[in-house]
């Protein structure tokens, strides 16, 4: 039997893991560094390059280089975040025929999941090379608030590349592992995780080895990008007003304005001001024009703060779900390598009232996590850990007049099953269609639609006679299955959640075939 690893896909940078007896460790990728970049690039002649490599080009080639695509992972391409992340990207982007965002290069559609699964197979070859064997099992993360079609897309990812997944890990949760398993200290503990992409804040109970998540929340859609982009705005602004000149159409020289936008966000976490130099960004008639301009740390605070902001309802509503205050949280853990924003610290230290802990390295605490998982569930660690993770988002269906019923709560122990009885609308109706929601609106039209199916064949009878009993399952991966039965005829139609969205086991085959 091959190795189980531990993986960390982040949106801008990934990590990898493993136990070497029961202790976690990072390993290293090909350039010897503990940390990936999750990015793709195609060059002219036809090569395949990731990681640090394509990265290095991506400059020179913007538009067949992909980075954040974990951002598009099980998204719609009408989506309001797709047509967000449209606009700043320098590939393009299509809709597949199922309506699912997928990247398009030389007239190929690219799946998300295809091109996760690139830099899976990369992450996967690191650690073979390093462990000197076979790696044929992972338990990878995904941020808590991931919603079924982005989980589905990160386990299709994964098994493009031959990989197992022997469990999805919410991000926070595999954090607190780590924490817990170094310090074997009892605690309540809140994670704030804002890496690349993404932001959530878990509040977890530790006891005895028992890991018992309290509630999570989040936004799948706030991380280090915005914080670029800011910068990137305000650079292209500046220039704007200084050369009467637009960059914003120009892809190289956006592409050379994001790199060093990232560098100076970077920067500014342990300097007050940051030099951008940028020379040759353009040229016109007059000659060569030059970025050179100071960005001060206050001046990136100014830029960014409603981002920060932006976190601190998420945290709120974590602490009513789980009825706990700040005064009863020991620790604050930061995780995600935007948390080194000093302006980030600060504002978290203040909500909190107390300074997070400071020891911990927050690009590599996820990945160890997942590797300290792998353990649990080979039952290398079972009599010390027991992990109780939540569904981050509730389960229902849709009913008349748009109404949204829950039949899993938010936040629920998971995994966990639960029914309710439902009844025909019409007299001597022989089929009822139940449409699978997740979400938080009491509007059905306002959550997101999962799956639909039909429960077919109930015996006539009038209205409200006939009694449909649907079960619906959240697994440890925090996947939805739902059944329904019909009480009287005792039939039973089981589905899976996943027909509106994602790839067929077709597709999957097709593209094992060619990665
Ligand atoms: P992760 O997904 O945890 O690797 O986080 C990646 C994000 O953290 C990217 O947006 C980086 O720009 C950001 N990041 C990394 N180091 C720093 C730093 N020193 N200061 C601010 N942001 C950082």
């Amino acid at each position: 039997m091959g190795h189980i690893i531990g993986i960390d896909l982040g949106t801008t940078y990934s990590c990898v893991a493993y136990l070497e007896g029961n202790e976690p460790r990072i390993i290293p990728n090909l350039d010897g560094l503990s940390t990936t970049p999750s990015v793709v690039s195609f060059t002219t002649s036809g090569e395949r390059l990731i990681g640090n490599l394509a990265m290095r080009q991506a400059i020179t080639n913007p538009e067949n280089t992909i980075i954040a695509i974990k951002r598009l992972m099980g998204k719609k391409f009408n989506s309001e975040e797709v047509n967000d992340t449209k606009n700043r990207i320098l590939y393009r982007l299509a809709e597949s025929p199922n309506g699912d965002a997928v990247v398009e290069l030389d007239s190929r559609l690219i799946s998300p999941q295809e091109i996760s699964a690139m830099i899976l197979k990369y992450l996967k070859e690191c650690a073979e090379s390093y462990l000197g064997d076979k790696v044929t099992e992972t338990v990878i993360t995904v941020p808590a608030h991931f919603d079924d079609h982005q989980r589905q897309a990160t386990k299709d990812a994964a098994k493009i590349v031959g990989l197992e997944v022997i469990r999805v890990i919410n991000e926070p949760t595999s954090a607190s592992l780590t924490y817990g398993f170094n310090t074997k200290k009892n605690a309540t503990i809140a994670v704030f995780d804002i890496g690349g992409g993404t932001f959530d804040i878990t509040l977890m109970e530790i006891n005895d080895g028992i890991f018992q998540v309290l509630a999570t929340n989040g936004n799948t859609y706030l991380g280090g990008e915005d914080f670029d982009n800011r910068i990137l705005d305000w650079l292209i602004d500046e220039f704007k007003k200084e050369n009467n000149i637009d960059l914003s159409q120009d892809k190289l020289a956006l592409q050379r304005i994001k790199e060093a936008a990232e560098k100076a966000k970077r920067e500014l976490s342990f300097t007050l001001e940051s030099e951008i130099h940028l020379p040759f960004i353009c040229s016109e008639k007059s000659g060569s024009k030059h970025i050179r301009k100071n960005l001060t740390r206050k001046k990136l605070e100014e830029l960014t703060r409603d981002l920060v902001d932006k976190a601190l309802p998420f945290i709120e509503q974590a602490l009513n779900d789980s009825k706990l205050g700040c005064e009863n949280i020991d620790e604050v853990i930061l995780v995600g390598g935007q948390t080194r924003m000093p302006l980030i610290r600060k504002t978290i230290t203040e909500f909190f009232g107390k300074e997070p802990l400071e020891h911990i390295n927050p690009d590599e605490i996820v990945a160890m996590g997942a590797a300290i998982q792998s353990g649990i569930l080979k039952g290398k660690m079972k009599d010390l850990i027991l992990l109780l993770d939540v569904t981050p988002l509730s389960l229902g269906i849709d009913t008349e007049n748009d109404i949204f019923i829950r039949i899993i709560e938010k936040n629920t122990t998971i995994p966990c099953k639960k029914s309710r009885s439902f009844t025909t609308v019409e007299h001597n109706q022989r089929r009822v269609k139940v449409k699978v929601l997740q979400g938080e609106s009491e509007k059905s039209s306002e959550n997101k639609p999962l799956a639909v199916f039909d429960l077919v064949g109930i015996e006539s009878a009038s209205a409200g006679v006939p009694q449909i009993d649907v079960t619906f399952e959240i697994d440890s991966d925090g996947l939805a299955k739902v059944s329904a039965k019909d009480v009287y005829t005792g039939k039973e139609q089981k589905i899976e959640v996943r027909p509106s969205f994602g790839l067929t086991q077709e597709e999957i085959n097709k593209i094992i075939k060619r990665t």
